[in-house]
């Protein structure tokens, strides 16, 4: 491609839209352009770059025996509606853009296809000889963010490849899965990026494995913790640890003390003289089912440890039944306001105990009447702990479970693990924090969806059973930009080779220069023919203008015939490293052959 011919428009500043690098990268080079909030035009060099990434995919994919298809992105409500999904994804916080067609039909635009792929494979598969079965489709999904930015990173329309894998039994999905793992190491790999596989939540689906595949990178939005020995890595919304012991108490007697303004735990801890790790703090949540049911959480924790909302929003998931629901569509600390509706007298904020009274909550048809009591495995083995009182100014010491406070039964793990705390694995190891960006996610969805819309098959003893499935998405859009985001330098991006848009540039420095254009254009002719994908930089512009595109748009090696020329050589240099090196021309085509080929088989 010649840039004279291009749609080349480069931008000298910032963007002022642009928050982390490889956005603002993308933007200057001419590589997006905002359309409108997470929606983005993706250029030619673009759409370039995203092929290579979705090739890849692709190659990885068909190596494992799974078989591409092109699903609808525009689905009927009803699938969803089976599947129970229609309202979380729809309403409150849900991320479907719901439509109505001209009769007055519901339908969502994609955001993710388990419903029609479940609805699809009840159709047409029938027998365990058809099994396993895997599809995927690499296409735009569309999904409401609720806070679309970074450019591609999060956006609202992006490119996935996701797969859906059908099996007779759980074994057969640990086959796929497993693959599907070392597939995505793969692409990974080969697109050239560092990242690291950690284990994930999956929702309230109790013991389904899944794994996310992070690129590592300071502006990545999730928290991996991971352990030095490589034993241990995980998403901080799933990371288990020891919490480091609790100090022994130094209240032997139970009592009421009085404690003015100690509202937070380090005040308390200041005026009582003692440790975080001996207070039981109780912490309120309002949580609302997808029946409207609004129940009031109490979670006693241990003083110095916050609470991780995944897991509590697992466990209340899990607890859905109880209250004829199915789901949780929203969690969180009840405001002052919303407080004042779910209660008939002010609570005793900053100085609540485990077993505040039921009496606190306000009668109304949809609230629960008594708190949902929950206790973090941290408090249990806690003796004559602090905790607080029920009244304002006032707090009790020296108490313990079954004297002073019943401990509720549901104890589970609540709290949110952090750097420094020991490994459950091996206490010797701490865990240690980096930042990530989720490009991947592979995950075993057992019968869930099967089951809900009757996706079943007849098994070789003649039973009917339902389907066990996996899926595995790749954010094809998100992981291109990761890319930048982990390669670039203060001129500008640095493509790995696999995934640049071309492999080569060949600037002329001078138009007017007969010699050069001559060598120029023989050598573009040259390389394309032998698949070298060159761009010809044979713009009229100053030959400081042009080096600096090339840098900045990325492409990994730079040829100039310039005053080398006379030598009968051209300049060669590595956009990555800045070396550069004066080669004979004829030399030229097979010297990039073999880097290139060096680079991108490794
Ligand atoms: P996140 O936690 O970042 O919102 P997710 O858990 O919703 O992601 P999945 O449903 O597992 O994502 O989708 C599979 C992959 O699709 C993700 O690993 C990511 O690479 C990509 N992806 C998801 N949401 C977006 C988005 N809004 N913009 C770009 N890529 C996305
Ligand atoms: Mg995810």
């Amino acid at each position: 491609m010649r840039l004279s011919q291009m749609l080349f428009v480069t931008l000298r500043e910032d963007p002022a839209e642009a928050e982390i690098p490889s956005h603002k990268l993308l933007l200057r080079a001419g590589y997006i352009r905002r359309i409108a909030s997470g929606v983005y035009a993706y250029l030619p060099l673009m759409w370039r770059v995203l092929k290579k990434v979705s090739q890849i995919v692709r190659e990885e994919m068909d190596a494992t025996g799974a078989q591409e298809c092109m699903l609808p992105q525009l689905q009927p409500s009803e699938l969803w509606q089976e599947s129970g999904r229609w309202d979380t994804y729809t309403k409150a916080e849900g991320i479907m853009f719901a439509l109505s067609d001209r009769q007055q039909r519901q339908m969502g635009l994609g955001p993710t296809h388990e419903e029609v792929i479940t609805t699809l494979s009840r159709e047409t598969i029938r027998s365990y000889r058809q099994l396993p079965l895997h599809l995927y489709q690499i296409q735009t999904k569309f999904r409401d963010e609720i806070r679309p930015r970074f450019g591609l990173m999060r956006g609202r329309e992006f490119i996935m490849k996701d797969g859906y894998s059908f099996h007779p039994h759980e074994e057969s999905l640990q086959k796929t899965y497993d693959e599907m793992d070392r597939a995505y190491r793969n692409m990974l790999r080969r697109c050239g990026l560092e990242f690291r596989a950690v284990e994930a939540d999956s929702g309230a689906i109790g013991g389904a494995a899944s794994q996310e595949f992070m690129i590592l990178a300071e502006a990545g939005e999730d928290e991996v913790l991971y352990t030095e020995d490589g034993q241990y890595a995980a998403n901080v919304e799933k990371a288990v640890s020891l919490p480091p012991d609790a100090e022994p108490s130094a209240f032997s007697e139970y009592e009421k003390r009085e404690t003015p303004n100690t509202e937070t735990i380090e005040n308390l801890c200041q005026y009582l003289h003692c440790s975080p790790t001996q207070v039981v703090k109780n912490l309120l949540y309002r949580a609302v089912y997808d029946t409207g049911k609004v129940v009031l959480v109490l979670v006693s924790i241990r003083g110095d440890r916050d609470v991780n909302q995944v897991k509590l929003q697992n466990e209340l998931t899990g607890l859905a039944t109880a209250f004829d629901a199915t789901a949780v569509i929203s969690l969180d600390v009840p405001s002052a306001e919303m407080q004042q509706k779910l209660t008939k007298q002010p609570l005793p904020l900053g100085y609540i105990g485990p077993d505040l009274l039921d009496d606190y909550i306000a009668s109304a048809e949809n609230l629960q009447p008594e708190f949902l009591r929950l206790a973090d495995r941290t408090v249990v083995e806690l003796k004559n702990f602090v905790t607080g009182a029920n009244e304002i100014g006032y707090h009790v010491v020296g108490a313990n479970w079954g004297e002073h406070f019943k401990l509720s039964d549901r104890v589970v793990d609540l709290q949110k693990a952090q750097a420094g705390d020991r490994a459950v694995h091996d206490p010797t190891q701490r865990l240690q924090t980096a930042r990530g960006i989720e490009v991947g996610h592979i995950f075993q969805l057992g019968t869930k969806y099967s089951r809900a819309m009757g996706a079943t098959y007849t098994n070789e003893q003649g039973e009917e059973l339902p389907l066990v499935m996996g899926c595995y998405g790749i954010g094809v859009s998100r992981l291109a930009q990761a890319a930048v985001e982990q390669s670039y330098d203060k001129d500008g991006i640095i493509w790995p080779v696999a995934i640049a848009p071309y492999h080569a540039i060949i600037t002329i420095p001078k138009m007017s220069d007969k010699q050069q254009v001559e060598v120029a254009e023989n050598l573009y002719r040259q390389l394309n023919e032998m698949g070298i994908e060159t761009l010809l930089d044979d713009r009229e512009e100053r030959a400081g203008v042009k080096f600096k595109d090339a840098d900045l748009i990325g492409i990994p090696y730079r040829i100039v015939p310039g005053r080398s020329l006379k030598e009968g050589k051209v300049e060669l240099v590595d956009r990555a490293t800045k070396k550069s090196q004066n080669l004979a021309i004829d030399e030229v085509p097979s010297t990039l052959k073999q880097w290139i080929e060096w680079v991108t088989n490794k």
